[in-house]
């Protein structure tokens, strides 16, 4: 039986969660992970990779539940298991904070996650600039850890790996049936997106063990976020800055304000500081596009980028649609998703 040649571009938390789903669902395809950057140097590396998201403005909400659900069932999945902590994936509680109450006190995860429910009186008085604050259960996933782990199974399921710079999709028609776009801010250039921009965000790690509960600020500058290793405080989110050096003003000013929040930070050590670049869009693309390629006719793509800063709490449940879109350029083909 003839295998279909896929390519997935990008091998950001995206690109690995759909290139995982694809080799495992879908056996008769052939499936490349082509990228220029892998892990530790892609932009997933520096996620806190705490989940729970804002919401995008244009997807339909069911959509994005969805996607929230679907992410969290296999992350969760793995947190319950003995994979835990060589895949970087485990539990996370904690709150976040607003200095005013939002306009929708109850976002649609919240009966996803375990135990949500509002702060008390009591448990603000610890934060005098907030006035409202919710307290969950949520997972935490160390994309430093769990990008080695998700390769791991992409390999065992058979995927190939190519570290390669594309300028364009159409350069990859001549050679795959189906070209898989999870390239992120690369899709500014390899797609012709005029909608993705960047934004810049710097993290400091620190070790302070004592440390077990999140915190988060909801105006997403101002976070605190422990983990296996060390604790990620956040940070900044600068729409439009494409440095990737880090900004000694910013590491001021991240460890001015966490410590504002957790004054036992002053006794914390640092350990380092990271940059990356969320690939911002007003709402993530994932759909299906025809493209005409010079001398070879059409090739199917299926996007998947645009995630923002939430692309890992909801990698997962758009590499599941993304899968799913794969599997109708099959049937377009006419070929069998399964052998
Ligand atoms: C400081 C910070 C904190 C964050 N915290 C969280 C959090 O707590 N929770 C959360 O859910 N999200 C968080 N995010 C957001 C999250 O990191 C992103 O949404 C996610 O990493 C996007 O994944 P991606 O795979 O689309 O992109 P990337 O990780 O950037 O991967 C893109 C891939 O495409 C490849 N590529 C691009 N262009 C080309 C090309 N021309 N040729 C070949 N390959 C190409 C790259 O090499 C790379 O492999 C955070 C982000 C930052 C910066």
């Amino acid at each position: 039986m003839k295998q279909v040649k896929v390519v997935v571009v990008g091998a950001g938390v995206v690109g690995l969660s759909a290139a995982v789903c694809i080799a495992e669902a879908l056996p008769v395809c052939s499936v490349t992970l082509l990228a220029d950057k892998f892990s530790p140097d892609t932009t997933s590396d520096v996620a806190a990779g705490i989940v729970f998201a804002e919401e995008y403005p244009d997807i339909p909400l069911e959509r994005q539940r969805r996607w929230f659900q679907d992410s969290f069932e296999h992350l969760l999945a793995i947190a319950q298991s003995a994979h835990s902590p060589e895949a970087g994936v485990s539990f996370s509680s904690g709150c976040q904070i607003f200095k005013e109450p939002p306009a929708n006190k109850t976002p649609y995860w919240s009966d996803i996650v375990f135990g949500f429910r509002f702060l008390s009186e009591r448990e603000l008085n610890r934060f005098p600039c907030h006035t409202f604050g919710q307290a969950f259960t949520t997972i935490r996933c160390e994309c430093s850890r769990y990008l080695p782990w998700l390769l791991k199974r992409f390999q065992t399921a058979r995927g190939h790996m190519e570290q390669k710079k594309v300028s364009s999709l159409q350069e990859l028609g001549r050679h795959y049936d189906v070209i898989v776009n999870c390239s992120g801010l690369g899709s500014r250039a390899v797609a012709g997106d005029g909608q993705v921009y960047p934004i810049r965000g710097q993290v400091l790690r620190a070790e302070a063990p004592w440390l077990e509960h999140f915190i988060r600020d909801s105006d997403g500058n101002t976070y605190i976020y422990p983990g296996a290793q060390y604790v990620t405080l956040g940070g900044t989110r600068q729409v439009g800055d494409e440095r990737l050096q880090v900004d000694r003003r910013d590491s001021e000013s991240i460890l001015e304000r966490c410590t504002l929040l957790e004054p036992s930070l002053r006794r914390a050590w640092l350990v380092g500081e990271w940059v990356g670049l969320r690939p911002g869009r007003r709402n993530p693309r994932v759909e299906r596009e025809v493209l005409e390629v010079n001398g070879h006719g059409r090739v199917h793509v299926v996007h998947n980028y645009g995630h923002g800063g939430w692309g890992v709490s909801v990698a997962w449940g758009t590499a599941v649609d993304t899968m799913r879109l794969v599997r109708k350029c099959l049937q377009e083909l006419s070929l069998p998703a399964k052998l």
